[in-house]
Formats: structure tokens, C-alpha cells, sequence
């Protein structure tokens, strides 16, 4: 070992889904979105003047935490904006969580909050779901230095209801609570509703699910003017030209488009709600997903030969190895015809499978 590698800093990093290349492949392994933009996006894009990549951004992004406070009905102080929820969701960690107590999450969850932990040595614990996979309030009524937890949960998918929602804040007033909102449009009531109520609360979403810019990388949080205070001090003493110029453009567009975003969303609830039929149909179990994806298992065809098989067919879903989550595929839900070549796949692929239980292959 060299003198200079004991002063590396050594991590375990987060590990995103695929982005194969390919124009044929059906892509339902990281959770985006099936269709394009809203229509006015693509407009400023054609429109922008590049001539303006000359300067610097806005470091306040107030284009967007205006337009964003005037959707949302809060005040123009309680909104925060970043590179992705990833990037709003670090720096909350960093603003947030500095406790000596550990802070709590469930134990199946999004991989990234014990990166996070990891990263900035937060201490934490994780909070055992139960059997079915649902957060239980009563476990987060305990001493911690703070709480973090998606709604719906992912990879699950599954909701919690507001009134547990609220049961978790009431019982943790003295901490932040951080909700995170990514897949939200998708069927569930958002915790903004409580802002009035609870200033240690702090609502996170994201414009990579229901307003199909992943590739944009725009999230934001919602929360008292104090918090969102504070966030601002640690982006400031961080990097203070966190969103790019097209960025704050295109994001404002895509809020604006409300009846776009509507269908959208319209259009994934009706495939995702078919899409619980057809697998169940096919002998998938899972539970009862309010995202935009299904984490579903099979009893006969093991999870990680079915996603090999899958990827053959260049069909992408993710799997997770680990203890509770090894038998089953987190499947997006794609357009209609990319789910019915799915089902077609799955259909033979089954059959075969049958046929090579029986047969002891
Ligand atoms: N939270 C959850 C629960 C997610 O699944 C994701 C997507 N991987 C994110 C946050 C981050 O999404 P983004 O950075 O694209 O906003």
C-alpha cells in the first residue's frame, strides 16, 4: 500500500439501474416515465437561447421555487430545489440529520439513505418492515435523530395513508422528518398538507417520475421557511450553481402544463392497475403498488433467472439481491404495448419453465 491510499476515503456506493443503449429494447428497470415531456418543453428547448450558457445560472433558482410555491399553494421561502431528489435529498441529510442519536429508516427501502448515512457518518438504524412489507408507525415512536422514509415505499411500491403519515410526525416533533415523495402523483395524498401543521416536516419530490424528466435531473422539498434556511446555507457552502440554466427553464414549463401531466399520470394508474391483473393472472404475486412500478414474485420462476432471461430478450426490470427482496423483479410500468410484449414473454417463458420443473431440467 502506497503512503498516500490510507488517506483515500473509502465508500460502498449507491448502484443505479442499467442505462443500456439500444433503440429495441423495452426499458422498465429505473422507474421513468413512458412518455415525453409536456409539449412545452420541447418548445423552450428548440426556443433557447445558447447564447446565455455564457453566464451563470441563477444560484437562487427562483424561476422554479416561484413557479413551484404558485403550484403547490406555500410561500415562495418554502421551497428548495436541486439536481435530481438525490441531490436534495443529500443535502438534507448533511442539513438535517447531525444528531448523536441515530436516525431511522425502514430496512427496505431506497438503497442510497445508507449510502448517505455512510457518507456524511450519520449514525442510523434500520427499521424492520413487517411481514407484508408495511411501515408500521408505532416502530418510528422511539428516541432517533431524525426520520426518513419514501411514500410509496420503494421498491414496494406500497402507501402509506396520511393519517400514519401524520401518526409518525405527532410522535416525532423534536427531529426532522423527511417524506419522501418521489412516486406520489401516482395515487397517493401528499404530506404538503401538513406543512401548516408540522415545521419540522420536510416533503421531497421529484420531476423524474410524473413529469418524465429524468434526464433533466430536477427535484425540490417543501417546507417551513426555517428549513428551508438552513438547506440553503449548506448549498451555499457547497456549490452555489447547483441547477443549470436549462434546467430552471424546462422545469418551469413542465409545471405549467398541468392538463399534460394529468393524462400522463392518467395513463400509467390505468396500465399499472391492468398490468396487477395480467401478472396475477400469470402467477405473480406482489403488493399493491401506488407507483409507477410493481415488485412482483413468481412461486415457480426464480426471480434472478426470469430477469436474465428477460435481458436476453431485451427486456430490462431490476432485481435486488439480498435477504427478503431475492425472489422478486421491480418491473416500471411502461406504455400499453411495451407491457403487452412483457406479458407475451412471460406467458412463454412460464410455460417453458413449467415444463422444465416437471421434467426436472
Ligand atoms: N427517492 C426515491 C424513493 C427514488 O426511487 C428515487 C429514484 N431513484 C429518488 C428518490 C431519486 O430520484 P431523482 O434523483 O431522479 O429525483
Amino acid at each position: 500500500m502506497k503512503g498516500w491510499e490510507k488517506n483515500i476515503r473509502r465508500v460502498v456506493p449507491y448502484v443505479p439501474g442499467d442505462q443500456p443503449a439500444g433503440e429495441r429494447l423495452i426499458k422498465l428497470n429505473t422507474n421513468e416515465n413512458p412518455y415525453p415531456p409536456a409539449p412545452g418543453v420541447k418548445r423552450a428547448l428548440k426556443e433557447m437561447d445558447y447564447d446565455r450558457l455564457r453566464k451563470y445560472p441563477d444560484p437562487a433558482s427562483l424561476a422554479l421555487t416561484d413557479c413551484l410555491a404558485a403550484y403547490y399553494g406555500v410561500e415562495k421561502d418554502q421551497v428548495f430545489v436541486g439536481v435530481g431528489s438525490d441531490d436534495v435529498l443529500a443535502m438534507a441529510f448533511l442539513t438535517f440529520f447531525n444528531s448523536e442519536k441515530p436516525i431511522l429508516f425502514p430496512d427496505i427501502s431506497y438503497s442510497f439513505y445508507k449510502v448517505w448515512a455512510e457518507l456524511f457518518e450519520i449514525p442510523y438504524e434500520m427499521v424492520a418492515l413487517d411481514e407484508g412489507f408495511h411501515i408500521l408507525p408505532k416502530d418510528y415512536y422511539r428516541e432517533n435523530g431524525g426520520v426518513i422514509f419514501p411514500n410509496p415505499n420503494a421498491p414496494t411500491g406500497l402507501l402509506l395513508g396520511l393519517e400514519q403519515v401524520e401518526d409518525i410526525l405527532q410522535h416525532n416533533q423534536d427531529v426532522i422528518v423527511i417524506v419522501d415523495e418521489a412516486y406520489i402523483d401516482f395515487g397517493g395524498r401528499s404530506a404538503l398538507s401538513l406543512l401548516d401543521r408540522y415545521e419540522n416536516l420536510l416533503v421531497v419530490q421529484t420531476f423524474s417520475k410524473a413529469r418524465s424528466m429524468a434526464g433533466m435531473r430536477i427535484g425540490f422539498a417543501v417546507g417551513s421557511p426555517r428549513l428551508i434556511r438552513a438547506i440553503n446555507d449548506v448549498k451555499y457552502s457547497y456549490n452555489s450553481y447547483t441547477m443549470n440554466m436549462p434546467s430552471l427553464i424546462l422545469g418551469v414549463e413542465a409545471v405549467r402544463d398541468e392538463a399534460y401531466f394529468k393524462e400522463t399520470v392518467g395513463k400509467i394508474v390505468k396500465t399499472r392497475e391492468r398490468a396487477k391483473e395480467r401478472l396475477g393472472q400469470l402467477g405473480f404475486t406482489f403488493p399493491d403498488s401506488m407507483a409507477n412500478f410493481i415488485f412482483a414474485k413468481h412461486e415457480k420462476a426464480a426471480a434472478v433467472r426470469l430477469f436474465e432471461a428477460l435481458k436476453e430478450r431485451q427486456i430490462y426490470v431490476r432485481y435486488f439481491a439480498g435477504p427478503r427482496l431475492e425472489n422478486y423483479l421491480r418491473i416500471t410500468i411502461g406504455t400499453d404495448e411495451e407491457m403487452e410484449e412483457l406479458y407475451r414473454f412471460l406467458e412463454g417463458y412460464l410455460e417453458e419453465d413449467g415444463w422444465k420443473a416437471q421434467k426436472n431440467i
